[in-house]
């Protein structure tokens, strides 16, 4: 039935992803959202296709380290007080998700995942002549301490070789070769060969964008306000429209909690936001990205600058800008590249974040002709091309869904 008509709901990197390999496949594809292409989330991100990244976060040992880091004033973790009371369902989630056969089914689903998403996304960029935007230099992890790379190596570290991630370990001198500009604020850590990114996560989604509608598909700006089904189709409610469509695909971001609570579902969906800042560093520039792993921090040569991103800030998403985390992130930036460095933009966003780091991909059980596909956390990226996919089958081959399990949101009851 090719001549069904998608409705596509967000145009960020998941959005788009997903109605470029719907269109591919021949089907008449629509778009509908309250921005430009890719000013959600996927505007500000550190631009890794972190492939090495095989681990939920919900495991005891991090559960363990949470209180320290909110007490710690500079540290990456913060809860706004008045959101705390929506992150409790996501609380007790996490807690649920730490249990070791939990944990196991997350990492085994990422795994599913990560080992797809290198030709799911090799077949986008080329499909979008893309290639200008990604660069493939690998990235470094590194360690403040000695202490800090031997924990890890007993740790996640380990974890990732036993996953076969490619990863090398080296010492502060290789790094020194590698990032000259780099100051020596580490003892060494991980580099990860295989690790690709974008030099402008915006440009990637205006490629994307500018690809679907040079081939027929529509992009219409419009706010989503609420959806309703009937056996054979989907409306979907626009400021002063409605448009009716065969399926549907909710690809809002942190947005969907709000558009699935008025199909009376709940989702334990939250906004956990992150920060970026461009920076000016003078000469000094960085051949591929660096994370400094103590502060979960990662630093990216994009296009025009040096982007520094992290922090994890549980708020609501259209809070002010906490200007402490600006300042900290900046700190951050003249202990890596020496005291000059200035921030000359800077951005807040909301990663949509799940309890056990898997995003939502799959059809509603209670609405099959609406398919769900956010809740990417902080691999939103990392995950675009493949989520992409993975719709497209499901709504080509609707009997063959079974792969799709552990992302469905009835997995938290
Ligand atoms: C600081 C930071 C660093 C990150 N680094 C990385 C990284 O290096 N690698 C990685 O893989 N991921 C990273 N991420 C995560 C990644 O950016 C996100 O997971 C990803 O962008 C989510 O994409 P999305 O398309 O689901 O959401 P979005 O990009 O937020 O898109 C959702 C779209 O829906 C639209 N929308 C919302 N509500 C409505 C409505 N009612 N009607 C119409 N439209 C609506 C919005 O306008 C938006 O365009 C990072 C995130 C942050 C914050």
């Amino acid at each position: 039935m090719k001549d069904k008509h998608i409705g596509i709901l967000g145009a960020g990197i998941v959005g788009l992803s997903t109605a470029l390999y719907l269109q591919k496949i021949g089907y008449k594809v629509t778009i509908i959202d309250k921005e430009e292409p890719g000013m959600g989330a996927s505007f500000g991100n550190a631009g890794l296709f972190a492939d090495y990244a095989r681990l939920p976060f919900s495991k005891f040992s991090m559960l363990r380290k949470v209180p320290n880091m909110l007490m710690d004033k500079n540290g990456s973790l913060s809860i706004q007080t008045r959101y705390l009371p929506h992150i409790m369902q996501y609380g007790y989630e996490f807690t649920k998700a730490c249990f070791k056969d939990k944990y196991a089914q997350g990492k085994a689903a990422m795994k599913f995942l990560q080992e797809r998403s290198l030709d799911a996304d090799q077949e986008l960029i080329a499909l979008t002549n893309a290639q200008h935007l990604i660069r493939g230099e690998g990235c470094l992890g590194l360690f403040s301490t000695t202490e800090g790379l031997l924990k890890a190596k007993q740790g996640d570290l380990k974890e990732r070789q036993e996953q076969g991630v490619n990863m090398q370990f080296v010492s502060a001198n290789d790094v020194r070769d590698m990032e000259p500009d780099l100051a020596s604020f580490h003892s060494g850590g991980v580099f990860y060969p295989d690790t690709r990114f974008t030099v402008s996560p915006v440009l990637l989604s205006r490629q994307y964008a500018h690809h679907f509608t040079s081939n027929g598909g529509c992009i219409l700006q419009d706010e989503v306000l609420a959806l309703s089904t009937r056996e054979h189709d989907v409306s979907v409610h626009l400021s002063d429209s409605t448009l009716t469509f065969d399926e549907i695909v909710v690809c809002t971001g942190l947005a969907s909690k709000k558009i699935l609570a008025r199909l009376d579902l709940k989702v334990p969906l939250v906004s956990e936001r992150g920060y970026h800042l461009m920076l000016n560093a003078g000469c000094k520039t960085l051949q591929r990205p660096v994370g400094w792993l103590d502060k979960a921090i990662f630093m990216t040569p994009m296009e025009d600058s040096l982007r520094l991103a992290g922090m994890a800030e549980f708020a609501f998403e259209h809070t002010s800008i906490a200007q402490a985390r600006l300042d900290t992130l900046l700190q951050h930036a003249n202990v890596m590249l020496g005291p000059d460095a200035q921030a000359t933009t800077t951005w807040v966003g909301s990663r949509p974040s799940t309890p056990d780091s898997l995003p939502f991909i799959g059809p509603l059980e209670q609405h099959p002709r609406i398919k769900v596909a956010f809740g990417h956390g902080h691999l939103g990226l990392t995950f675009a091309a493949i989520t992409g996919k993975l719709i497209a089958q499901s709504i080509q081959n609707p009997q063959n869904n079974d792969d799709l399990t552990p992302f469905l949101v009835s997995r938290f009851g």
